[in-house]
């Protein structure tokens, strides 16, 4: 039986207070879920505030990004050990705003996996197109060439602890959803992809989310489609009623 995995990026968003606000109010109204697991990635700044308030319940914690060396002369860089010290079990790698804003290339986003799953680590590895890539027909090209490159090295075993996300550059923070059975197609091709890599074991228990203008009022289609195993959530995740609403799969 598919979990779902919903969970919230809230980017560059919330000082410490708002954030423990955000979380004492998605504790209280997301008490009551259990069939689904849920993640909150609040801001560095945020993640050991925040863990404070939501430790002993259901909602999970994770970061943004991590760096893949341990320790050093890494100047602002925020390592693996670091993470898992402030109660986080899961970090997000290779988001479209890393890669296109930041410049972060497949080779930096698979070191940067290696490292967070060798530290025990949840990773969410980031893919997909850019609007001019859709046009140029190149989508199942580049979602295939960020999953082969950014999961070079991963045993079977290691797979246990990857999540994919499908998010179309195009509909991140736009209001431009993909249509359901546009994003099943990419998700059944990303299936079908990581079942030819490792097996279809594999392929079958590995969570992909849908990430794009997600909002209450389509999570139910998204969720609806076979091969879509939960969310991952930008703006909507900001806002504690609408996150609940996604979590629940509540249209308003
Ligand atoms: C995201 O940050 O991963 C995202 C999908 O953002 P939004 O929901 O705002 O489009």
């Amino acid at each position: 039986m598919k979990r779902y995995l919903i969970a919230g990026n809230w980017k560059m968003n919330k000082t410490t207070g708002e954030a423990i606000e955000l979380a004492q109010k998605l504790v209280e109204s997301l008490k009551d879920v259990n069939d689904r697991d849920i993640l909150i990635c609040p801001p560095f700044t945020a993640l050991y505030s925040v863990y404070q308030v939501i430790k002993g319940t259901n909602i999970k914690l994770g970061a943004q990004d991590v760096f893949y060396e341990n320790s050093g002369a890494f100047t602002g860089e925020i390592s693996p050990i670091m993470l898992k010290d402030v109660g986080c079990e899961y970090v997000i790698i290779g988001h479209s705003e890393r890669r296109h804003i930041i410049g972060e290339t497949d080779e930096l986003i698979n070191k940067k996996i290696k490292a967070a799953i060798n530290n025990g680590l949840k990773t969410i590895l980031c893919v997909g197109e850019l609007l001019e890539e859709r046009e140029a027909g190149k989508t199942l090209e580049v979602v295939k060439t960020q999953i082969e490159k950014g999961l070079n090295g991963v045993s079977k075993e290691e797979m246990k602890n990857v999540v994919i996300a499908y998010e179309p550059v195009w509909a991140i923070g736009t209001g431009k959803t993909a249509k359901p059975e546009d994003a099943q197609e990419v998700h059944a091709y990303i299936r079908e992809l990581l079942s030819k890599l490792y097996s279809k074991e594999i392929a079958d228990e590995t969570i992909i989310q849908y990430g794009g203008s997600v909002k209450a009022s389509n999570i139910d289609s998204l969720m609806a489609m076979p091969d879509i195993d939960g969310a991952l959530v930008g703006g909507a995740s900001l806002v504690a009623e609408e996150f609940t609403r996604i979590v629940k799969f509540i249209k308003q």
